[in-house]
């Protein structure tokens, strides 16, 4: 069997998924939207059945190693018991509840004390509450309204910040301005126009702009930005929703020596359960609470229990260097790969947040193919945004992601450039 019938048998081999995604096109706009729509990706199963640890399986019960974790959320590895345990003893107690249970005050406790920068944490459900959240507070502690954001930057989905313009208005944007990321030149530039009515610096932790490669944070960039908030008196907003409690455990930039003003978290923060937060300085305390901000499920005790377990074990387990260990093995396997296949990768940012991409591959083309052979060895990847490695991981996980990779090497090496 060759390389290309292997991946057609496994498309074959979808009848529960297929049936899923025709029921799903009469009920649901697109049949499916957002980033998790796979329906311009072959290799992709649409619907998954169930996940343990680094593994996952579709809903035509096919087996695959995870290098996606959900993108993002899964950081501990899929069903934790330790945090399942947790969740479960306050769902026993009570999640939607008229207000919030105990566990909201020992988790705003746990983040102060573990997240270098925190004197307070506020809490909501997703990344773009969050994002949001930090641009309204740093707004009404100001009273200015420009924001500046990194070009190309992902901030989330709402109006003001979503890539996609369809439905928003320029009015949305109006008071946004642009710099380039590790471009001080271009920020100070930028702060300049922004006169006296600049609130806030909106940067990721590092450059992880979907299908581009990552670019790891200058320590210079990072602390001139600090220096430009201080001056002007702007908020320095770090958006930890991707990289937070994966590069460090507490505030991303913590080891360059640079603390935020205000931090917008979530995926990793409750290992899967739904919750967001922010955590600020005292300095911004005051308009933290003075605006107003809830959703009628933000107090969800459930998803808060099992973020106090995960922050801890997360400490506990010392996961982020097990997911560097990973990580480091996983690129070196992969680059070992990529070189005796004679296929020229550029393989980019923090191990443990990895991103692939082949040279002259423009349309994306080849790492399309590529990620379609690994799913087809049972290797869970995507081509247009980076990998998440898990601290599930285990060696035997490891060799099974390098061998489906491998595989995947071989039956695309054809198409690539040598
Ligand atoms: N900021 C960053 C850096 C993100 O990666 C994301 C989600 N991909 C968001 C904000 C938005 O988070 P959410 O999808 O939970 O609203």
């Amino acid at each position: 069997m060759t390389a290309d019938v292997h991946l057609e048998a496994r498309i074959r081999d979808r009848t529960v998924d297929s049936a899923l995604r025709r029921r799903a096109a009469a009920v649901v706009p697109g049949g499916m939207y957002g980033h998790l729509d796979m329906a311009r990706l072959a290799g992709h199963p649409q619907y998954i059945h169930r996940a343990r640890g680094a593994r996952l399986w579709d809903v035509d019960g096919h087996e695959y190693v995870d290098l996606m974790g959900s993108w993002g959320p899964v950081v501990l590895g899929h069903h934790d018991p330790v945090v399942e345990a947790a969740a479960d003893r306050q769902r026993a107690l009570g999640d939607c509840l008229n207000g919030p249970a105990e566990i909201m005050v020992d988790l705003a406790e746990l983040l102060v004390r573990v997240v270098g920068h925190a004197d307070w944490a506020l809490f909501a459900k997703n990344g773009t509450d969050a994002t949001t959240m930090c641009c309204t507070i740093a707004r009404a502690a100001t009273g200015r309204r420009l924001v500046l954001v990194a070009e190309g930057a992902y901030h989330g989905a709402a109006p003001w910040c979503s890539p996609n313009p369809a439905g928003t208005t320029g009015e949305d944007r109006a008071n946004l301005r642009y710099y380039r990321y590790n471009d001080l030149d271009s920020l100070r530039a930028a702060v300049e126009d922004c006169a006296d009515d600049l609130a806030a610096v909106i940067v990721s932790p590092f450059r992880h702009d979907a299908g581009y490669d990552e670019e790891l944070a200058d320590p210079d960039f990072a602390r001139g930005a600090r220096a430009l908030c201080d001056t002007t008196g702007a908020a320095l907003v770090l958006d930890d929703v991707r990289a937070g409690f994966r590069l460090h455990h507490g505030s991303s930039w913590e080891p360059l020596g640079v603390r935020p003003d205000l931090a917008a978290w979530s995926k990793a923060i409750a290992n899967g359960h739904p919750l967001a937060a922010v955590t600020g300085g005292d300095g911004w305390r005051e308009a933290a609470g003075s605006i107003f901000v809830t959703g009628s499920f933000w107090m969800g005790a459930v998803a808060m229990a099992a973020a106090h377990a995960t922050v801890t074990e997360l400490g506990r387990r010392h996961a982020v260097e097990h997911m560097v260990q990973v990580g480091d093995a996983l690129r070196a396997g992969v680059l070992d790969s990529a070189g005796r296949w004679g296929v020229e990768v550029s393989y980019t940012g923090p191990v443990q947040m990895p991103n692939l991409l082949f040279a002259d591959d423009p349309d994306r083309r080849l790492v399309r193919a590529f990620c379609d052979e690994a799913l087809a060895r049972g290797v869970y990847v995507h081509p247009q945004h980076n990998w998440f490695v898990s601290a599930a991981t285990t060696t035997a996980d490891l060799d099974m992601a390098l061998t489906g990779l491998d595989g995947a090497f071989a039956a695309v090496r054809g198409r690539a450039r040598r």
